[in-house]
C-alpha cells in the first residue's frame, strides 16, 4: 500500500467562535492510500485547542511504513500498528482509519456500512450549529439553517439565557446546547439545564469541565436533561472510565482515531445504557461521509462540519433539508470535486 498526503486549510463561511476563542479556519491533512490502482481517502481535521497540527501529524505519517502491508485484509493489525507507532495524535491515527477503511470497501464494492450490516432505513436528521453570535448575525444564521429541525447553539457567555430568549424570538425548534466546559459552578449549571428545559432544548454537552468527575455525576443524577460527554471522553478507555458521570457521549471520528475505534464506543456506550451523539469538527465531506456510515447507529447527530466550509474538495452524502441521504458509493461515499 502507497501512503500521500497533503496539508489543506479549511476556510470556514463564518468566524467559529467558542467560550474562550475563535478561528476562521481549520489545518487539516488529506490522506491517500493506494493498492492495485483504487484509492482511499482520509482526513485528520485538527482544531487549535486539539494539540494536534502539520507538524505533530506530518511527522507521524513519516515514520509509517504501510508498504509492509500488501493489502487491507487485516485490518486490525494495521490499526494495532498505526495506534502503537505514537501515543495521541488522534486526529492523524483517524485520517489513516478512513481511508484504510474507504480502501477497504471499495476492494470489495461496497459501501461500507453494507459491509457492517448496519440498516439504513432510519431517517438521519443531523443539527446544524449555530456559533456565539450577535443579534444580526444570529438572524442571518438562522436563516441560513433553512430546513434543519434541529439547532446546534453554544454556550458558556454571561449572556447564555438573553441568547437563547433572542433565539426564541427567531423560531422554536429543538437546540442542541454545548457548553464546551464553560460553567464552573454545579448549581449553577442545574439551575441553567432547568431553565433550559422549559426552551425545548433535548440535550447540554459538556456543561462543566471535564475534570470536575464528582461535580458531574452530582449534575447528571439530578438533570431534567441528557448530559453529554465531548471533551471528557475521547476514546474507548475513556468511555469505559466514565461512564457513570454522563449519560451520554458524543463520539467523533477526531477523537476516537478513526472508524474502529468509534464502532466500539458505540456498542460499549449502547451496552451501558448510554445515549449516542455523533459528532464531528470542522471537516470535508471525506471525514463526514466516514462517520456517517455509523448513523444509523446513533441517537443525535451533529454531522454539519462539511456545511459550514467554504472550499470542501471533496463530494459526500446529500443533505436536503437537514437530512442526510447516504449514497451506496462503494467505500465511504465521496467524490474527489473537480
Ligand atoms: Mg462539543
Amino acid at each position: 500500500m502507497k501512503l500521500k498526503y497533503y496539508n489543506y486549510s479549511l476556510e470556514l463561511k463564518h468566524t467559529f467562535r467558542l467560550a474562550n476563542y475563535s478561528r476562521n479556519s481549520t489545518p487539516v491533512v488529506l490522506i491517500e492510500i493506494e493498492q492495485d490502482g483504487i484509492t482511499g481517502y482520509g482526513e485528520a481535521s485538527m482544531p487549535q485547542y486539539l494539540g494536534e497540527d502539520y507538524n505533530s501529524a506530518n511527522s507521524f505519517l513519516e515514520k509509517l511504513n504501510l508498504s509492509q502491508f500488501s493489502n487491507t485484509d487485516a485490518l486490525e493489525e494495521i490499526f494495532n500498528y498505526i495506534n502503537g507507532a505514537a501515543e495521541g495524535n488522534n486526529a492523524v491515527k483517524a485520517g489513516l482509519d478512513i481511508a484504510l477503511h474507504d480502501l477497504y470497501a471499495k476492494r470489495k464494492n461496497k459501501p461500507l456500512r453494507e459491509i457492517w450490516n448496519i440498516d439504513s432505513a432510519k431517517k438521519l436528521e443531523t443539527s446544524y450549529t449555530i456559533g456565539i453570535s450577535n443579534r444580526d448575525e444570529l438572524k442571518l444564521k438562522i436563516d441560513e439553517a433553512g430546513e434543519f429541525k434541529f439547532l446546534k447553539i453554544k454556550l458558556g457567555s454571561p449572556d447564555d439565557k438573553n441568547l437563547i430568549r433572542s433565539i426564541r424570538e427567531l423560531t422554536d425548534k429543538p437546540l442542541f446546547v454545548d457548553v464546551n466546559q464553560g460553567w464552573t459552578d454545579r448549581h449553577f449549571a442545574l439551575e441553567m439545564i432547568s431553565w433550559l428545559a422549559g426552551e425545548n432544548v433535548i440535550l447540554v454537552e459538556q456543561p462543566l469541565a471535564a475534570d470536575k468527575i464528582e461535580d458531574l455525576f452530582w449534575l447528571k443524577e439530578k438533570s431534567p436533561l441528557p448530559i453529554v460527554a465531548d471533551e471528557g471522553i475521547k476514546r474507548l478507555d475513556d468511555l469505559i472510565k466514565f461512564k457513570n458521570i454522563y449519560s451520554a457521549v458524543n463520539i467523533k471520528l477526531m477523537k476516537s482515531a478513526g472508524l474502529n475505534e468509534a464502532r466500539k464506543m458505540i456498542e460499549f456506550a449502547s451496552g451501558a445504557g448510554l445515549k449516542i451523539m455523533l459528532g464531528c469538527m470542522t471537516e470535508t465531506s471525506c471525514g463526514i461521509a466516514a462517520a456517517a456510515q455509523l448513523a444509523p447507529l446513533c441517537d443525535w447527530l451533529d454531522l454539519d462540519g462539511n456545511l459550514l466550509i467554504a472550499n470542501d474538495p471533496f463530494i459526500g452524502h446529500e443533505v436536503l433539508n437537514g437530512e442526510i441521504f447516504l449514497n451506496n458509493l462503494p467505500g465511504i461515499g465521496i467524490t474527489k470535486r473537480k
